[in-house]
């Protein structure tokens, strides 16, 4: 399997201003035709550094992009420092010193000298014309397993000339790999408990190649297959990807990578059953996080953000000595808020929330990140009680998280 890196030129890529995309789009390329992309650098126009890295990821790797420093002007050394990382001489090429000078004429305009210097190219490159800007790339193959491919910096030159003139020949290179990519999400279980359970299934294999990652309130598991065919990558996602799933249960909630809103969205969408949500401590969250999703009229009826105690008692009928009783931060106060909601909203389900968010509010008995989820449906009101870590943003989303976990858990039984 061949692997590749990429040099993003440019000072101004190292300051906040401005940011390298161009490596994004192109590991996405790299990837899909089974080139591993294993280191990125950002240099700034400096020589020295430039050619420092030129030639040692030359030396190490076997298609070597970057992307831009193409220009006419003085800071744009890629020409000249490629050319020496690879000891190399710049010859003009005389063919496009004319098509440069075209380029101008077309805008009726005279081709100033400086831009004659888009037209070196390294002894034995090949060009690779661009029909967009007045910077050629260069191809540079020394021998039959070497790529060094320089291409300009904006986007809409760089991308058509990649996908035109050198993906065909990487791909060519490559042989026929797909890489295929599934990503389950988990909800509920934290990264060293789901990694105790399925390291003993993933590390029977190389291929896919398993990654575990922490989010904001789930953990994803990243597999990546590579095959000779579609269906063979596939297939290995499948395989490892169905005993994955077997394991964790119904802690997985997504089998290729869907949000848990869209998850809920499309349970409650089959089964034509309908959705209110009252909230204290996510203020709305909830409710914008299931409106989001396109269709969410089809079962999204109602939400109160209660966020008050008289709003509480007004909005949804929660009686002032239950609040007084046991605090609005409570399983009672949660409780009646989902039932309440229900017996307004007339809907299938409710879901309600209550907690203390921080910073603020907390005490010993009731501290920051105590929440109590609150489920009503036609035949149980029930509720769980979470103590969330993490900042006021993260105890909000991760509130909003389990809640929607609540109700889908629920689904899955019904
Ligand atoms: P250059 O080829 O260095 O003259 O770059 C010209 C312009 O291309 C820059 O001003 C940026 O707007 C854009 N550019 C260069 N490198 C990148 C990159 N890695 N990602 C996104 N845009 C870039
Ligand atoms: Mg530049």
């Amino acid at each position: 399997m061949l692997s590749a890196e990429i040099i993003a030129i440019g000072s101004e890529l190292l300051t906040p201003e401005r940011t390298d995309t161009n490596s994004l789009w192109l590991t996405e390329k790299l990837n899909e035709i089974g080139i591993e992309v294993k280191l990125k650098t950002v240099v700034g126009d400096d020589a020295g550094r430039l050619e420092e890295t030129i030639k040692d990821a030359f030396a190490r790797s076997d298609v070597v992009v970057t992307t831009g420093g193409l220009g006419p002007t003085e800071d744009d050394i890629t020409r000249a420092c490629a050319a020496k990382a690879v000891g190399k001489n710049l010859i003009l090429n005389e063919t496009l010193v004319d098509e440069i000078r075209a380029r101008f004429q077309q805008m009726m305009r005279e081709m100033p000298e400086i831009n004659k210097r888009q037209a070196m190219i390294i002894e034995g490159a090949q060009v690779l014309s661009n029909p967009h800007g007045s910077a050629p790339g260069i191809l540079f193959q020394p021998t039959g397993d070497k790529f060094l491919v320089i291409l300009p910096g904006p986007p809409r030159e760089m991308k058509p000339m990649f996908e035109n003139l050198v993906l065909p020949r990487l791909r060519e290179k490559a042989g026929e790999i797909v890489v295929k990519r599934r990503v389950l999400r988990v909800a509920g279980l934290g990264e060293s408990a789901i990694d105790a359970q399925i390291a003993p299934i993933y590390t029977e294999y190389q291929n896919p190649q398993t990654s575990i990652l922490f989010n904001r309130s789930e953990v994803e598991i990243w597999l990546t297959a590579k095959g000779s065919s579609e269906q063979e990558a596939t297939s290995l996602l499948n395989e490892v990807g169905g005993k994955i799933s077997e394991k964790l249960g119904a802690a997985v909630f997504a089998q290729n990578g869907e949000l848990m809103e869209e998850i809920i969205a499309k349970l409650l969408t089959e089964r034509q059953q309908t959705l209110a949500i009252a909230e204290s401590c996510t203020g709305g969250l909830i409710c914008e996080r299931l409106t989001e999703i396109p269709g969410s009229s089809a079962f999204f009826i109602e939400g109160i953000a209660a966020y008050a105690n008289a709003a509480k008692i007004r909005s949804l009928r929660v009686p002032a000595e239950l609040i007084e009783r046991h605090g609005a931060v409570s399983a009672e106060v949660a409780e009646a808020m989902a039932k309440n909601l229900r017996a307004l909203a007339g809907t299938d389900f409710t879901l309600s929330v209550t907690g203390i968010a921080g910073p603020g509010g907390g005490t010993e008995e009731k501290p920051v990140g105590l929440v109590f989820i609150g489920y009503s449906d036609a035949l149980q009101t029930t509720h769980r009680r979470l103590n969330l870590p993490g900042d006021r943003h993260l105890i909000r989303w991760r509130a909003s998280q389990a809640a929607l976990d609540l109700l889908r858990r629920k689904l899955l039984k019904n």
